[in-house]
């Protein structure tokens, strides 16, 4: 069974819109959580090497029974591992851990601002593993505008994939218009706002909104479903994580209903304008640097 629907990258590859996340799946409950997603239906599954689950992914994926050509493989070289042969190495260590000898889609974490000439390194190490048949897609995850612009002045090979925090609160649509722009498509980091929120001593989360529970009640759905559906339909890859089998059926029920280009402005119009992750600008090797350890 493999119903989902894809998005075609700028390379012409062919990638699942919904993956199952797994940043902050504990490493001993990852290979079960992978494992009911593909039970349940999804094919792709985003991961990185800081997360420190790459192989808990791989377990999940073989003991799932899916084949491996089934399953798109995402995963993110972190900060630590920028540099031409520390990305190359970086692509080792993380295929190792996979247990693939070829990885679906390998993005750079972060930009360095501050170091972009080893930014710009470790991406021309991805355009080489691309030559190279190790991976099929290559991609950036936290680029702005900028970034972006920076990035496509020095390399020659488009991100497929721009992952970057998107979800009713925090849309980034100038981000996502660059994107467009470039023929990256933009995946959205905490699809439904599990990025916690704390403001003014308050603790928002997505999930609560009355708007979104209000559209919700309307089509018999979760405000976790309307919010990846919303994704969805705007044209983006979403990549919900749960490490719970209820959730993750929960979340691939997507696929069976339709919102209003009403409902999608509503949706739109809760944008606060305010992150709720790192501010990508502020990424330092001093502030956010962390060894990735052999495979
Ligand atoms: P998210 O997917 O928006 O939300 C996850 C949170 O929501 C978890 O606490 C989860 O709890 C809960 N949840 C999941 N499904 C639910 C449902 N149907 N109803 C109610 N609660 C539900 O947030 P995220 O994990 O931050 O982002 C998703 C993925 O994006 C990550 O796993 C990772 O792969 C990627 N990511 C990338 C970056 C980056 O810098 N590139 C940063 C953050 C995340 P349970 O697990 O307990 O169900």
């Amino acid at each position: 069974m493999n119903a989902t629907p894809q998005l075609t990258l700028n390379n012409g590859v062919r990638m699942p819109a919904i993956g199952l996340g797994v940043y902050q799946s504990p490493p001993a409950e990852t290979a079960a959580a992978v494992e009911a997603a593909l039970r349940a239906g999804y094919r792709h599954v985003d991961t990185a090497a800081v997360y420190g689950n790459e192989r808990e992914v791989g377990e999940g994926i073989r003991r799932s029974g899916v084949d491996r050509s089934e399953v798109f493989i995402e995963t993110k070289v972190w900060i630590s591992d920028f540099g031409y042969d520390a990305t190359l190495h970086a692509f080792d260590k993380s295929a190792a851990k996979l247990g693939v000898d070829q990885i679906d889609l390998l993005i750079l974490h972060q930009a360095l601002p501050s170091r972009f000439d080893l930014t710009v390194d470790a991406y021309r190490a991805l355009e080489k593993l691309l030559a190279d048949g190790k991976v099929r897609a290559v991609g950036v995850s936290n680029f702005m505008r900028d970034h972006l612009d920076n990035l496509l002045a020095k390399t020659s090979i488009v991100p497929a994939v721009n992952q970057i925090e998107l979800h009713p609160y925090f849309r980034q649509p100038d981000v996502a218009a660059a994107d467009t722009e470039h023929g990256i498509i933009t995946q959205a980091w905490s699809p439904i706002g599990g990025i916690t929120f704390y403001r003014e001593g308050v603790h928002t989360s997505a999930l609560e909104d009355p708007v979104l529970i209000t559209i919700a009640a309307t089509h018999d759905k979760t405000p976790a479903q309307v919010m990846l559906r919303w994704g969805l339909q705007q044209g983006r890859s979403v990549i919900p994580k749960s490490t719970h089998e209820h959730r993750i059926i929960e979340n691939f029920q997507v696929f069976d209903f339709e919102l209003s280009a009403d409902e999608l402005d509503v949706i739109d119009a809760l944008d606060t304008g305010r992150r709720g992750g790192p501010e990508p600008e502020a990424i330092t090797l001093d502030t956010f640097g962390v060894a990735i350890p052999e495979a």
